[in-house]
């Protein structure tokens, strides 16, 4: 491990015009102006229209589908993480933000994304696919080789990574690069990473997004997502299918997330170091047949990584020995980890990938996949070593 994944904030770039730090930013912005008795906090407006008469202006807020000021506390913040010149365009979830990047790949054109990505993303791709318009070529992330001869003949490059749930890692500047030069509009989910560890806009992406369901918002209480580019023309297609596809945050998720981020870089500090310090502990236990952390020296991503991350991120990948019945047994003898999917809050959460039918077959049967929170780590680690020590191996 390097020093990098304690101290986020040294390495980081000053974000903005104030030249104010990603760490003072998640709690600095969002706010009211700074007048006398002005609230602190920012407010819930819950309104589906505005006020306005006469010639409609560009700059109207107009109706509830289109604008909301509390999305706006939540935009500003995300574009200043990001390092975008321009507001992010929040939505009622991650896969939300997905299908509106997606509906950038034009009619006919060739979307290339990692065989590992999202779940959602993959179904997402596989039924524009099926409905004959785009098709999809899925590609092994890690493979730089692969990944650029497949732009030839590609409309838009979806990046992921790390992976969900292998964990490879894409190397972004030499495919962010080829993209650019080839003119595919490349895109990133930086939801594993979070922008305090990996900015995706300042590698060369056209676009991120985020399930701002996990790390951003943290605490496993919202579903939501984010779409961020420096891009006018790009955020104007964007933000127009948003409004047309009503794909929409409710004004109290917003404020629950911007709530959450307040607190974002001691969860991310924390998580990761925990995450660092299992995957460590892991590799050695005797009922264990694979980890994957990219913090680990001997990761096939670690180079990478600590190339272009600040810090390897909180989800650790595990294979324990043992059939799907004994891994499944550890996982619900597990007193203090929760089953469930998901991943990013502050509660450590475990899932066995492969328990749904949609997850492609390359990820291994019993892989499980760790999303580290901020308990006590010893917590984490006595109640992970006790049940995974009952498998019969
Ligand atoms: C959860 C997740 C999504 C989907 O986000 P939702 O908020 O659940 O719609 C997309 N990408 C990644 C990497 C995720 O983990």
């Amino acid at each position: 491990m390097t020093a990098r994944s304690e101290d986020l904030s040294a390495h980081a770039p000053a974000h903005g015009s104030d030249g104010l730090r990603p760490d003072t930013v998640v709690v600095a912005g969002g706010r009211p102006a700074p007048e006398h008795d002005a609230p602190v906090g920012p407010s819930i407006v819950l309104t589906s229209t505005y006020r306005g008469s006469g010639e409609p202006r560009d700059s109207d807020r107009a109706y509830g589908r289109f604008s909301n000021p509390t999305w706006e506390d939540v935009e500003g913040v995300l574009a200043r993480l990001e390092c975008a010149r321009l507001p992010a365009l929040l939505y009622a979830s991650g896969l939300a933000a997905i299908a509106s990047v997606l509906s950038l790949v034009p009619a006919g054109g060739r979307l290339v994304m990692p065989r590992h990505s999202y779940q959602g993303s993959l179904q997402l791709a596989a039924d524009l696919e099926a409905r004959g318009l785009i098709s999809v070529v899925t590609v092994d992330v890690a493979d730089t080789d692969e990944v650029v001869a497949a732009l030839d003949a590609a409309d838009v490059l979806w990046l992921e990574s790390p992976t969900n749930p292998m964990l490879e890692v894409a190397d972004l500047p030499v495919l962010l690069a080829a993209a650019r030069e080839r003119g595919v509009l490349a895109c990133v989910d930086n939801t594993f990473a979070t922008p305090l560890v990996q900015r995706p806009l300042e590698l060369g992406a056209d676009v991120v997004v985020h399930s701002v369901t996990k790390y951003l918002a943290g605490h496993s209480d919202v579903v939501l997502g984010a779409a961020v580019t420096s891009d006018a023309a790009l955020r104007g297609r964007l933000q127009q299918h948003r409004s047309l596809h009503g794909a929409v945050p409710g004004p109290f998720e917003a404020w629950l997330a911007l709530r959450g981020m307040r607190t974002l870089a001691l969860r991310v500090e924390r998580s990761m170091a925990s995450a660092a310090e299992l995957a460590r502990r892991l590799q050695e236990h005797p009922a264990v047949r694979e980890v994957r952390y990219p913090g680990l020296p001997g990761d096939p991503g670690h180079a990478r990584a600590a190339a272009q991350m600040d810090g390897f991120g909180s989800i650790v990948a595990v294979v324990p020995s043992g059939d799907v019945a004994a891994v499944e047994a550890a996982v619900d003898a597990l007193r203090l980890w929760t089953p469930a999917t998901s991943l990013g809050g502050v509660e450590s959460l475990v899932e066995r990938r492969r328990r749904h039918h949609e997850e492609p077959r390359t990820v291994p049967e019993t892989l499980l996949r760790l999303s580290v929170g901020i308990e006590n780590v010893e917590d984490l680690w006595a109640d992970l070593d006790r049940a995974l020590s009952g498998i019969d191996r």
